[in-house]
Protein backbone atom coordinates (compact mmCIF):
# COMPACT_ATOMS: atom_id res chain seq x y z
CA UNK A 1 0.00 0.00 0.00
CA UNK A 2 1.44 3.22 -0.85
CA UNK A 3 -0.29 6.20 1.10
CA UNK A 4 -3.22 6.52 3.13
CA UNK A 5 -4.18 9.24 0.81
CA UNK A 6 -4.84 6.71 -1.82
CA UNK A 7 -8.18 4.98 -2.95
CA UNK A 8 -7.89 1.32 -4.00
CA UNK A 9 -9.63 0.81 -7.42
CA UNK A 10 -9.63 -2.05 -10.07
CA UNK A 11 -6.81 -4.21 -8.20
CA UNK A 12 -4.49 -0.82 -7.45
CA UNK A 13 -3.98 1.84 -4.79
CA UNK A 14 -4.44 5.40 -7.15
CA UNK A 15 -4.35 9.12 -5.79
CA UNK A 16 -7.70 10.74 -6.07
CA UNK A 17 -8.92 12.86 -8.54
CA UNK A 18 -8.44 16.20 -7.09
CA UNK A 19 -6.59 16.04 -3.91
CA UNK A 20 -8.54 16.95 -0.44
CA UNK A 21 -6.61 16.43 2.19
CA UNK A 22 -8.77 15.06 5.75
CA UNK A 23 -7.43 14.59 8.94
CA UNK A 24 -7.56 11.32 11.42
CA UNK A 25 -8.09 12.11 14.66
CA UNK A 26 -7.42 9.92 17.51
CA UNK A 27 -10.34 10.75 20.37
CA UNK A 28 -8.04 10.13 23.56
CA UNK A 29 -5.48 12.48 22.57
CA UNK A 30 -7.17 14.62 20.02
CA UNK A 31 -3.72 14.25 17.67
CA UNK A 32 -3.91 13.62 13.80
CA UNK A 33 -2.43 10.56 13.57
CA UNK A 34 -3.15 9.92 9.90
CA UNK A 35 -4.11 11.84 6.41
CA UNK A 36 -6.57 10.28 4.16
CA UNK A 37 -8.26 12.05 1.27
CA UNK A 38 -12.52 12.31 0.73
CA UNK A 39 -13.18 11.51 -2.88
CA UNK A 40 -15.11 12.81 -5.69
CA UNK A 41 -17.85 11.87 -7.93
CA UNK A 42 -15.36 11.29 -9.92
CA UNK A 43 -13.43 8.68 -8.22
CA UNK A 44 -17.00 7.14 -7.66
CA UNK A 45 -17.24 6.74 -11.42
CA UNK A 46 -13.90 5.06 -11.19
CA UNK A 47 -14.90 2.46 -8.81
CA UNK A 48 -18.05 1.52 -9.79
CA UNK A 49 -16.93 1.21 -13.63
CA UNK A 50 -14.22 -1.44 -12.10
CA UNK A 51 -16.98 -3.16 -10.11
CA UNK A 52 -19.36 -3.17 -13.19
CA UNK A 53 -16.52 -4.38 -15.07
CA UNK A 54 -15.84 -7.17 -12.92
CA UNK A 55 -19.35 -8.29 -12.53
CA UNK A 56 -19.68 -10.54 -15.09
CA UNK A 57 -16.35 -12.72 -14.64
CA UNK A 58 -16.97 -12.82 -10.52
CA UNK A 59 -20.59 -13.32 -10.67
CA UNK A 60 -19.86 -16.75 -12.73
CA UNK A 61 -17.11 -18.16 -10.43
CA UNK A 62 -17.63 -21.20 -8.49
CA UNK A 63 -19.04 -21.58 -4.54
CA UNK A 64 -15.54 -23.24 -4.49
CA UNK A 65 -13.59 -20.55 -5.78
CA UNK A 66 -15.11 -17.77 -3.51
CA UNK A 67 -14.51 -20.15 -1.08
CA UNK A 68 -11.01 -21.14 -1.18
CA UNK A 69 -10.69 -16.66 -1.80
CA UNK A 70 -12.89 -15.99 1.53
CA UNK A 71 -11.26 -18.83 3.65
CA UNK A 72 -7.53 -17.55 2.51
CA UNK A 73 -8.93 -13.43 3.46
CA UNK A 74 -9.43 -14.99 7.32
CA UNK A 75 -6.40 -16.64 7.61
CA UNK A 76 -4.83 -13.05 6.12
CA UNK A 77 -6.92 -11.12 8.31
CA UNK A 78 -6.61 -13.53 11.69
CA UNK A 79 -2.69 -13.51 11.57
CA UNK A 80 -3.02 -9.20 11.26
CA UNK A 81 -5.46 -9.46 14.22
CA UNK A 82 -3.45 -7.37 16.41
CA UNK A 83 -2.54 -5.00 14.15
CA UNK A 84 -5.74 -4.33 13.36
CA UNK A 85 -6.85 -3.66 17.16
CA UNK A 86 -4.55 -1.27 17.28
CA UNK A 87 -5.69 0.89 14.55
CA UNK A 88 -9.22 0.80 15.46
CA UNK A 89 -7.91 1.54 19.50
CA UNK A 90 -6.32 4.58 17.55
CA UNK A 91 -8.81 5.55 15.38
CA UNK A 92 -12.35 5.11 17.00
CA UNK A 93 -11.19 5.14 20.40
CA UNK A 94 -12.16 1.63 21.94
CA UNK A 95 -9.44 0.63 25.11
CA UNK A 96 -6.75 -1.78 23.45
CA UNK A 97 -7.98 -5.20 24.72
CA UNK A 98 -11.60 -5.14 23.99
CA UNK A 99 -10.07 -3.33 20.47
CA UNK A 100 -8.23 -6.53 19.79
CA UNK A 101 -10.46 -9.29 20.98
CA UNK A 102 -14.01 -7.86 20.42
CA UNK A 103 -13.01 -5.08 17.01
CA UNK A 104 -10.76 -6.59 15.38
CA UNK A 105 -12.22 -10.24 16.32
CA UNK A 106 -15.50 -9.40 14.71
CA UNK A 107 -14.33 -8.90 11.44
CA UNK A 108 -13.00 -12.80 10.96
CA UNK A 109 -15.90 -14.36 13.20
CA UNK A 110 -18.85 -12.21 10.97
CA UNK A 111 -16.93 -13.70 8.03
CA UNK A 112 -16.63 -17.55 9.32
CA UNK A 113 -20.00 -17.45 9.96
CA UNK A 114 -20.69 -16.21 6.31
CA UNK A 115 -18.51 -18.56 4.84
CA UNK A 116 -20.49 -22.05 6.64
CA UNK A 117 -23.37 -20.57 5.16
CA UNK A 118 -21.97 -20.02 1.79
CA UNK A 119 -20.46 -23.71 2.13
CA UNK A 120 -23.75 -24.97 2.15
CA UNK A 121 -26.14 -22.88 0.36
CA UNK A 122 -28.31 -23.89 -2.27
CA UNK A 123 -28.13 -21.53 -5.23
CA UNK A 124 -30.35 -23.72 -7.55
CA UNK A 125 -33.39 -25.23 -5.79
CA UNK A 126 -36.08 -26.90 -6.98
CA UNK A 127 -39.67 -24.86 -6.27
CA UNK A 128 -41.76 -27.48 -5.06
CA UNK A 129 -43.07 -31.27 -5.52
CA UNK A 130 -46.20 -30.16 -7.41
CA UNK A 131 -44.22 -27.77 -9.88
CA UNK A 132 -40.90 -30.25 -11.01
CA UNK A 133 -39.57 -27.96 -14.24
CA UNK A 134 -39.62 -24.49 -11.71
CA UNK A 135 -36.69 -23.83 -10.41
CA UNK A 136 -35.45 -20.67 -8.26
CA UNK A 137 -32.03 -19.48 -9.41
CA UNK A 138 -30.20 -17.54 -6.49
CA UNK A 139 -28.16 -14.55 -8.31
CA UNK A 140 -25.46 -12.22 -7.26
CA UNK A 141 -27.55 -8.79 -7.22
CA UNK A 142 -24.80 -6.86 -8.81
CA UNK A 143 -22.64 -3.56 -8.03
CA UNK A 144 -23.07 -2.86 -4.63
CA UNK A 145 -22.22 0.06 -2.61
CA UNK A 146 -21.40 -0.40 1.32
CA UNK A 147 -21.42 2.67 3.81
CA UNK A 148 -20.50 2.12 7.00
CA UNK A 149 -20.10 3.74 10.50
CA UNK A 150 -17.16 3.93 12.97
CA UNK A 151 -18.77 2.89 15.72
CA UNK A 152 -17.72 -1.35 15.32
CA UNK A 153 -15.85 -0.56 11.68
CA UNK A 154 -14.74 -4.04 10.92
CA UNK A 155 -17.98 -5.43 12.16
CA UNK A 156 -20.07 -3.89 9.80
CA UNK A 157 -17.42 -3.84 6.56
CA UNK A 158 -17.12 -7.60 7.14
CA UNK A 159 -20.75 -8.11 7.43
CA UNK A 160 -21.19 -6.41 4.12
CA UNK A 161 -17.76 -6.94 2.11
CA UNK A 162 -17.76 -10.57 3.02
CA UNK A 163 -21.54 -11.44 2.63
CA UNK A 164 -21.65 -9.44 -1.03
CA UNK A 165 -17.74 -11.32 -2.41
CA UNK A 166 -19.90 -14.72 -0.85
CA UNK A 167 -23.17 -13.98 -3.37
CA UNK A 168 -20.66 -12.91 -6.16
CA UNK A 169 -21.40 -9.33 -6.18
CA UNK A 170 -18.52 -6.94 -6.98
CA UNK A 171 -18.87 -4.24 -4.84
CA UNK A 172 -17.79 0.00 -3.94
CA UNK A 173 -16.84 0.28 0.01
CA UNK A 174 -16.66 3.91 1.33
CA UNK A 175 -16.47 3.22 4.79
CA UNK A 176 -16.53 6.06 7.71
CA UNK A 177 -14.19 8.93 7.07
CA UNK A 178 -14.23 9.20 10.96
CA UNK A 179 -12.40 5.71 11.46
CA UNK A 180 -11.15 4.89 8.00
CA UNK A 181 -7.80 2.97 8.94
CA UNK A 182 -9.21 -0.49 9.46
CA UNK A 183 -10.37 -0.29 6.25
CA UNK A 184 -7.36 0.66 4.52
CA UNK A 185 -6.08 -2.56 6.20
CA UNK A 186 -8.94 -4.44 5.78
CA UNK A 187 -8.46 -3.65 1.43
CA UNK A 188 -4.98 -4.78 1.80
CA UNK A 189 -6.02 -7.91 3.11
CA UNK A 190 -8.65 -8.43 0.40
CA UNK A 191 -5.50 -7.47 -2.23
CA UNK A 192 -3.24 -9.79 -0.57
CA UNK A 193 -5.88 -12.71 -0.62
CA UNK A 194 -6.05 -12.33 -4.22
CA UNK A 195 -9.32 -11.40 -5.49
CA UNK A 196 -9.49 -10.53 -9.41
CA UNK A 197 -9.37 -6.84 -10.20
CA UNK A 198 -12.01 -4.89 -9.69
CA UNK A 199 -14.42 -6.95 -7.57
CA UNK A 200 -13.76 -5.12 -4.51
CA UNK A 201 -13.27 -1.30 -4.74
CA UNK A 202 -12.26 1.20 -1.70
CA UNK A 203 -13.28 4.73 -1.72
CA UNK A 204 -12.58 6.90 1.04
CA UNK A 205 -15.17 10.15 1.48
CA UNK A 206 -17.81 12.10 3.30
CA UNK A 207 -21.17 11.15 2.89
CA UNK A 208 -22.44 14.32 1.33
CA UNK A 209 -19.50 13.67 -1.94
CA UNK A 210 -19.18 10.23 -2.40
CA UNK A 211 -22.19 8.75 -0.35
CA UNK A 212 -24.30 10.68 -2.93
CA UNK A 213 -22.33 9.77 -5.48
CA UNK A 214 -22.92 6.27 -4.70
CA UNK A 215 -25.91 5.69 -3.65
CA UNK A 216 -27.59 7.76 -6.73
CA UNK A 217 -25.10 5.96 -9.36
CA UNK A 218 -27.24 4.38 -11.98
CA UNK A 219 -24.23 1.51 -12.14
CA UNK A 220 -25.04 0.37 -8.65
CA UNK A 221 -27.71 -1.88 -7.76
CA UNK A 222 -27.47 -1.93 -4.18
CA UNK A 223 -26.63 -0.15 -1.31
CA UNK A 224 -25.83 -1.47 1.70
CA UNK A 225 -25.55 0.93 4.78
CA UNK A 226 -25.33 1.16 8.50
CA UNK A 227 -25.44 4.02 10.06
CA UNK A 228 -27.59 6.99 11.17
CA UNK A 229 -31.26 7.22 10.58
CA UNK A 230 -31.06 10.27 9.62
CA UNK A 231 -28.57 9.34 6.65
CA UNK A 232 -30.51 6.01 6.38
CA UNK A 233 -33.96 8.13 5.18
CA UNK A 234 -31.29 10.80 2.90
CA UNK A 235 -29.80 7.51 1.14
CA UNK A 236 -33.69 6.17 0.43
CA UNK A 237 -34.29 9.03 -1.17
CA UNK A 238 -31.74 9.52 -3.51
CA UNK A 239 -31.55 5.67 -4.17
CA UNK A 240 -35.31 5.94 -5.26
CA UNK A 241 -35.10 7.60 -8.59
CA UNK A 242 -33.28 4.22 -9.62
CA UNK A 243 -34.97 1.80 -7.65
CA UNK A 244 -31.95 0.00 -6.24
CA UNK A 245 -32.18 -2.15 -3.29
CA UNK A 246 -31.84 -0.53 -0.10
CA UNK A 247 -30.50 -2.12 2.80
CA UNK A 248 -30.89 -0.30 6.37
CA UNK A 249 -29.31 -0.96 9.68
CA UNK A 250 -30.17 2.27 11.25
CA UNK A 251 -30.06 3.72 15.14
CA UNK A 252 -31.83 1.99 18.24
CA UNK A 253 -33.00 3.46 21.65
CA UNK A 254 -33.19 -0.50 23.22
CA UNK A 255 -35.57 -0.76 25.99
CA UNK A 256 -34.20 -3.13 28.96
CA UNK A 257 -37.11 -4.69 30.78
CA UNK A 258 -36.33 -5.88 34.63
CA UNK A 259 -38.79 -7.28 36.52
CA UNK A 260 -39.22 -7.83 39.57
CA UNK A 261 -38.23 -11.86 39.85
CA UNK A 262 -35.02 -10.86 37.47
CA UNK A 263 -31.96 -12.90 38.41
CA UNK A 264 -29.82 -10.94 40.98
CA UNK A 265 -27.06 -9.62 38.36
CA UNK A 266 -29.06 -7.91 35.89
CA UNK A 267 -29.38 -4.38 36.48
CA UNK A 268 -25.38 -4.40 36.85
CA UNK A 269 -25.04 -6.68 33.83
CA UNK A 270 -27.51 -4.29 32.19
CA UNK A 271 -25.26 -1.35 33.28
CA UNK A 272 -22.17 -2.74 31.56
CA UNK A 273 -23.55 -3.89 28.56
CA UNK A 274 -24.86 -0.34 27.46
CA UNK A 275 -21.37 1.09 28.93
CA UNK A 276 -20.10 -1.33 26.36
CA UNK A 277 -18.17 0.55 23.98
CA UNK A 278 -18.52 3.60 25.88
CA UNK A 279 -22.46 3.32 24.43
CA UNK A 280 -21.77 3.89 20.86
CA UNK A 281 -23.69 0.85 20.15
CA UNK A 282 -26.72 0.88 17.82
CA UNK A 283 -28.55 -2.14 19.87
CA UNK A 284 -27.36 -0.28 23.08
CA UNK A 285 -29.88 -1.04 26.01
CA UNK A 286 -30.25 2.47 26.90
CA UNK A 287 -33.55 2.99 29.12
CA UNK A 288 -33.78 0.53 31.66
CA UNK A 289 -37.00 -0.31 32.49
CA UNK A 290 -38.03 -1.30 36.18
CA UNK A 291 -40.52 -3.09 38.05
CA UNK A 292 -41.41 -0.40 40.54
CA UNK A 293 -41.48 -2.68 43.66
CA UNK A 294 -37.65 -3.06 43.20
CA UNK A 295 -36.93 0.16 41.50
CA UNK A 296 -35.14 1.74 44.62
CA UNK A 297 -32.90 -1.10 44.97
CA UNK A 298 -32.28 -1.09 41.66
CA UNK A 299 -31.39 2.71 41.42
CA UNK A 300 -28.95 2.10 43.92
CA UNK A 301 -27.46 -1.09 42.27
CA UNK A 302 -26.74 1.05 38.61
CA UNK A 303 -25.70 4.72 40.86
CA UNK A 304 -23.04 2.02 42.05
CA UNK A 305 -21.95 0.64 38.84
CA UNK A 306 -22.06 4.02 37.45
CA UNK A 307 -20.04 5.83 40.04
CA UNK A 308 -17.24 3.12 40.19
CA UNK A 309 -17.08 2.83 36.17
CA UNK A 310 -13.62 4.44 35.22
CA UNK A 311 -12.25 6.29 31.96
CA UNK A 312 -9.08 5.83 30.55
CA UNK A 313 -6.96 6.19 27.70
CA UNK A 314 -7.85 3.91 24.89
CA UNK A 315 -3.81 2.92 24.88
CA UNK A 316 -4.15 1.41 28.13
CA UNK A 317 -4.70 -2.13 28.66
CA UNK A 318 -7.57 -2.65 31.37
CA UNK A 319 -11.62 -2.53 31.31
CA UNK A 320 -11.96 1.15 31.86
CA UNK A 321 -14.50 2.91 28.75
CA UNK A 322 -12.33 4.96 26.17
CA UNK A 323 -13.08 8.25 24.80
CA UNK A 324 -16.44 8.90 22.30
CA UNK A 325 -15.19 9.51 18.88
CA UNK A 326 -15.12 12.55 18.17
CA UNK A 327 -15.96 16.38 19.17
CA UNK A 328 -18.81 16.23 17.57
CA UNK A 329 -20.33 13.11 19.30
CA UNK A 330 -18.91 14.76 22.44
CA UNK A 331 -21.06 17.92 21.85
CA UNK A 332 -23.85 16.50 20.92
CA UNK A 333 -24.13 14.12 23.95
CA UNK A 334 -23.43 16.84 26.18
CA UNK A 335 -26.17 18.86 24.73
CA UNK A 336 -28.51 16.18 25.37
CA UNK A 337 -27.32 15.68 29.35
CA UNK A 338 -28.56 19.01 29.67
CA UNK A 339 -31.45 18.79 28.05
CA UNK A 340 -32.34 16.07 30.08
CA UNK A 341 -31.47 18.13 32.97
CA UNK A 342 -33.48 21.02 32.10
CA UNK A 343 -36.58 18.53 31.25
CA UNK A 344 -36.13 17.26 34.87
CA UNK A 345 -34.51 13.82 34.58
CA UNK A 346 -33.15 12.87 38.04
CA UNK A 347 -29.26 12.81 37.67
CA UNK A 348 -27.81 10.71 40.10
CA UNK A 349 -24.12 10.08 38.64
CA UNK A 350 -21.82 12.22 36.14
CA UNK A 351 -23.35 15.36 33.83
CA UNK A 352 -21.98 17.73 31.36
CA UNK A 353 -18.18 18.30 31.44
CA UNK A 354 -15.52 16.10 31.13
CA UNK A 355 -14.22 13.59 34.00
CA UNK A 356 -11.49 15.10 36.37
CA UNK A 357 -8.24 14.73 35.09
CA UNK A 358 -9.50 14.57 31.44
CA UNK A 359 -9.23 17.65 29.87
CA UNK A 360 -7.55 16.53 26.66
CA UNK A 361 -9.42 14.01 24.83
CA UNK A 362 -13.38 13.50 23.79
CA UNK A 363 -14.08 12.18 27.54
CA UNK A 364 -17.95 11.78 28.88
CA UNK A 365 -18.56 11.11 32.45
CA UNK A 366 -20.98 7.86 32.66
CA UNK A 367 -24.31 9.26 33.65
CA UNK A 368 -27.13 8.03 34.91
CA UNK A 369 -30.78 10.01 35.03
CA UNK A 370 -33.69 7.74 36.98
CA UNK A 371 -37.13 8.63 37.65
CA UNK A 372 -36.99 9.36 33.84
CA UNK A 373 -40.70 9.84 31.70
CA UNK A 374 -40.28 8.10 28.22
CA UNK A 375 -41.20 11.26 26.94
CA UNK A 376 -38.39 13.09 27.77
CA UNK A 377 -36.06 13.73 25.07
CA UNK A 378 -33.07 11.91 26.87
CA UNK A 379 -35.69 9.09 26.56
CA UNK A 380 -36.69 9.36 23.17
CA UNK A 381 -32.81 10.15 21.13
CA UNK A 382 -30.21 7.88 20.46
CA UNK A 383 -27.45 9.22 22.80
CA UNK A 384 -24.80 7.34 21.21
CA UNK A 385 -22.47 7.88 24.53
CA UNK A 386 -22.01 6.48 28.43
CA UNK A 387 -25.39 7.35 29.13
CA UNK A 388 -28.64 5.20 30.45
CA UNK A 389 -31.93 6.20 31.96
CA UNK A 390 -33.99 4.44 34.54
CA UNK A 391 -37.86 4.34 34.24
CA UNK A 392 -39.94 2.33 36.68
CA UNK A 393 -43.44 0.37 35.67
CA UNK A 394 -45.83 -1.21 37.34
CA UNK A 395 -47.45 -3.78 34.82
CA UNK A 396 -46.22 -6.14 32.42
CA UNK A 397 -48.57 -4.13 29.71
CA UNK A 398 -47.18 -1.05 30.82
CA UNK A 399 -43.49 -2.21 30.42
CA UNK A 400 -44.08 -3.71 26.81
CA UNK A 401 -46.03 -0.18 26.02
CA UNK A 402 -42.93 1.96 27.05
CA UNK A 403 -40.70 -0.25 25.19
CA UNK A 404 -42.48 -0.04 21.88
CA UNK A 405 -43.11 3.53 22.67
CA UNK A 406 -39.77 4.69 20.03
CA UNK A 407 -39.47 5.08 16.54
CA UNK A 408 -36.72 2.35 16.62
CA UNK A 409 -36.85 -1.30 17.13
CA UNK A 410 -33.52 -3.05 16.89
CA UNK A 411 -33.26 -4.59 20.02
CA UNK A 412 -34.93 -5.04 23.51
CA UNK A 413 -34.11 -7.13 26.54
CA UNK A 414 -36.15 -9.01 29.31
CA UNK A 415 -34.84 -10.23 32.47
CA UNK A 416 -36.91 -12.71 34.45
CA UNK A 417 -36.32 -15.92 35.70
CA UNK A 418 -40.43 -16.99 34.58
CA UNK A 419 -40.08 -18.42 31.08
CA UNK A 420 -43.58 -17.75 30.44
CA UNK A 421 -43.60 -14.29 31.21
CA UNK A 422 -40.23 -14.40 29.30
CA UNK A 423 -41.37 -16.10 25.83
CA UNK A 424 -44.82 -14.07 26.39
CA UNK A 425 -43.21 -10.00 26.12
CA UNK A 426 -40.51 -11.42 23.64
CA UNK A 427 -43.54 -11.96 21.29
CA UNK A 428 -44.95 -8.54 21.74
CA UNK A 429 -41.92 -6.31 21.52
CA UNK A 430 -41.64 -4.29 18.18
CA UNK A 431 -37.82 -5.22 17.98
CA UNK A 432 -35.79 -6.67 15.20
CA UNK A 433 -33.61 -8.49 18.18
CA UNK A 434 -34.83 -9.81 21.69
CA UNK A 435 -31.98 -10.96 24.25
CA UNK A 436 -33.47 -12.60 27.32
CA UNK A 437 -31.23 -13.41 30.77
CA UNK A 438 -27.89 -12.42 29.50
CA UNK A 439 -27.90 -15.26 26.53
CA UNK A 440 -26.39 -14.06 23.77
CA UNK A 441 -27.95 -15.11 20.00
CA UNK A 442 -25.71 -17.55 18.09
CA UNK A 443 -23.44 -16.97 15.33
CA UNK A 444 -25.28 -16.23 12.36
CA UNK A 445 -28.41 -15.05 14.07
CA UNK A 446 -29.89 -12.28 11.72
CA UNK A 447 -29.20 -8.86 13.69
CA UNK A 448 -31.51 -6.19 12.09
CA UNK A 449 -34.40 -4.26 12.99
CA UNK A 450 -37.86 -2.91 12.80
CA UNK A 451 -39.43 0.55 12.46
CA UNK A 452 -36.77 3.21 12.31
CA UNK A 453 -34.14 0.82 12.98
CA UNK A 454 -34.08 -0.36 9.29
CA UNK A 455 -35.00 -3.23 7.22
CA UNK A 456 -32.15 -5.18 6.35
CA UNK A 457 -30.59 -8.66 7.86
CA UNK A 458 -27.02 -9.09 8.02
CA UNK A 459 -24.71 -11.99 9.24
CA UNK A 460 -25.42 -15.62 8.51
CA UNK A 461 -27.64 -17.27 5.73
CA UNK A 462 -30.02 -13.94 5.91
CA UNK A 463 -26.81 -11.56 5.87
CA UNK A 464 -26.41 -13.49 2.47
CA UNK A 465 -29.75 -13.82 1.09
CA UNK A 466 -29.04 -9.99 1.30
CA UNK A 467 -27.15 -9.30 -1.82
CA UNK A 468 -28.47 -12.19 -3.71
CA UNK A 469 -32.08 -11.47 -6.59
CA UNK A 470 -34.13 -14.77 -6.69
CA UNK A 471 -35.17 -15.38 -10.68
CA UNK A 472 -37.77 -18.14 -10.84
CA UNK A 473 -38.18 -20.58 -14.38
CA UNK A 474 -40.08 -22.70 -15.79
CA UNK A 475 -39.62 -25.43 -18.31
CA UNK A 476 -36.03 -26.30 -16.39
CA UNK A 477 -35.24 -30.27 -17.38
CA UNK A 478 -34.74 -31.99 -14.05
CA UNK A 479 -33.00 -34.75 -15.58
CA UNK A 480 -30.12 -32.40 -16.77
CA UNK A 481 -27.50 -30.20 -14.77
P1 LIG B 1 -23.64 8.40 10.02
O1 LIG B 1 -24.99 8.10 9.47
O2 LIG B 1 -23.27 9.79 10.29
O3 LIG B 1 -22.53 7.86 9.00
C1 LIG B 1 -22.48 6.52 8.59
C2 LIG B 1 -21.88 6.45 7.21
O4 LIG B 1 -22.77 7.06 6.29
C3 LIG B 1 -20.56 7.17 7.07
O5 LIG B 1 -19.74 6.43 6.20
C4 LIG B 1 -20.97 8.50 6.45
O6 LIG B 1 -19.95 9.11 5.71
C5 LIG B 1 -22.10 8.05 5.54
N1 LIG B 1 -23.10 9.06 5.23
C6 LIG B 1 -23.53 10.09 6.00
N2 LIG B 1 -24.48 10.80 5.35
C7 LIG B 1 -24.66 10.20 4.15
C8 LIG B 1 -25.50 10.46 3.03
N3 LIG B 1 -26.35 11.48 3.00
N4 LIG B 1 -25.42 9.64 1.95
C9 LIG B 1 -24.58 8.59 1.95
N5 LIG B 1 -23.75 8.29 2.98
C10 LIG B 1 -23.79 9.09 4.07
O7 LIG B 1 -23.49 7.47 11.30
P2 LIG B 1 -22.22 7.30 12.26
O8 LIG B 1 -22.20 8.48 13.17
O9 LIG B 1 -21.00 6.95 11.49
O10 LIG B 1 -22.63 5.97 13.08
C11 LIG B 1 -23.46 5.99 14.16
C12 LIG B 1 -24.86 5.55 13.76
O11 LIG B 1 -24.82 4.25 13.19
C13 LIG B 1 -25.77 5.41 14.97
O12 LIG B 1 -27.02 5.97 14.70
C14 LIG B 1 -25.88 3.90 15.15
O13 LIG B 1 -27.04 3.48 15.82
C15 LIG B 1 -25.82 3.41 13.76
N6 LIG B 1 -25.42 2.00 13.72
C16 LIG B 1 -26.36 1.04 13.40
C17 LIG B 1 -26.02 -0.30 13.38
C18 LIG B 1 -27.03 -1.36 13.02
O14 LIG B 1 -26.62 -2.45 12.64
N7 LIG B 1 -28.32 -1.10 13.12
C19 LIG B 1 -24.71 -0.69 13.67
C20 LIG B 1 -23.77 0.29 13.98
C21 LIG B 1 -24.15 1.63 13.99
Amino acid sequence: MSSSKHFYINGEWVAPAVANDFEVINPSTEQVIDVISLGSATDVDAAVAAAKAAFDGWSQTSREERVALIERFVEIYMARNEAMGEIISQEMGCPIDKSIRDQAGSGSWQAKGLLRELKKFEFERPFSDRAPNDRLIYEPIGVCALITPWNWPMNQVALKAIAALAAGCTMVLKPSEIAPLSSLMFTQMIHDAGFPAGVFNMVNGDGVEVGTALTGHADVDMVSFTGSTRAGIAISKNAADTVKRVSLELGGKGANIVFADAGEKAVVQGVRHLLGNTGQSCNAPSRMLVERSVYEQAVAQATEEFAKTQVGLASESGRHLGPVVSELQYEKIQSLIQVAIDEGARLVVGGTGKPQGFATGYYVKPTLFVDVNNDMTIAREEVFGPVMVMIPFDTEEEAIAIANDTVYGLTNYVQTTDGAKANRVARRLRSGMVEMNGMPRASGSPFGGYKQSGNGREGGLLGLEDFLEVKSVSGWDPEQV
